[in-house]
């Protein structure tokens, strides 16, 4: 199967040829679809297995039916994680003028405000940084979200996380899709499924 098979449209396909993926892997053959569907999704996936393009696809797609800034964002354990993942979505959205703000820790803060002062259509956080900027950040606000993503979650929840995530959850519509990438289904993360995902479809890398 081909990129083009699996519905996305031709912007999109093109900037994939420009990254050299030439096939979708497998958790993107199963993700595409079901999230162009308008889904919401469970994969259970590693690294490597490009999940970030699963997912980051459809919500480009969606983003270019109705741009909006603050249009989606991926919660991430780890700064790197994060910086990886912006950097997906822009090479991805090369062609469709994409705007992305990282809010990770380590980095000046000033800086990141500025950014999101740039009305980013996608924001990638670490959950602590994100409560930060939630709370001190003028202007900010992830009310209009149509899109979060937990990124390996159980490694979101095994830290010291839980709270800025109940913190986020308030914080964004309750109307939304959301997807949920794990390496393993813990308890913990079943927990969080049942908080965050609405009759979510599951599939396995
Ligand atoms: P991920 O699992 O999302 O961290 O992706 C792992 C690596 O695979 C990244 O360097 C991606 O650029 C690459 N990748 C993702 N999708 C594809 C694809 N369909 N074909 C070739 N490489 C890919």
């Amino acid at each position: 199967k081909s990129f083009k098979d699996l519905g996305v449209i031709e912007e999109l396909v093109e900037a994939c040829d420009n990254l050299g993926w030439e096939t979708p892997t497998k958790i993107q053959i199963e993700a595409i679809p079901l999230a162009l569907e308008g889904k919401d999704i469970i994969g259970l996936a590693q690294t490597g297995s490009g999940k970030t393009g699963a997912f980051a696809i459809p919500i480009l797609q969606a983003l270019l039916e109705t741009p909006q800034p603050f249009f989606a964002c991926v919660l991430s354990p780890t700064r790197e994680l994060a910086i990886q993942i912006a950097e997906q979505f822009e090479a991805l959205g090369s062609n469709i003028d994409v705007k992305c703000a990282v809010l990770v820790g380590g980095i000046d803060l000033v800086q990141q405000s500025i950014s999101l002062g740039r009305r980013p259509h996608i924001v990638v956080a670490t959950p602590g940084r994100l409560v930060d900027h939630l709370s001190n950040t003028k202007g900010f606000s992830l009310h209009t979200l149509k899109y979060l993503v937990l990124d390996e979650a159980d490694r979101l929840l095994s830290e010291d996380f839980e709270k800025a995530i109940d913190e986020i959850l308030n914080a964004i519509p309750r109307e939304r899709r959301t997807y949920l990438f794990s390496a393993t289904m813990t308890k913990k993360v079943k927990k969080l499924q049942r908080a965050c995902l609405k009759n979510p479809v599951k599939i396995e890398a």
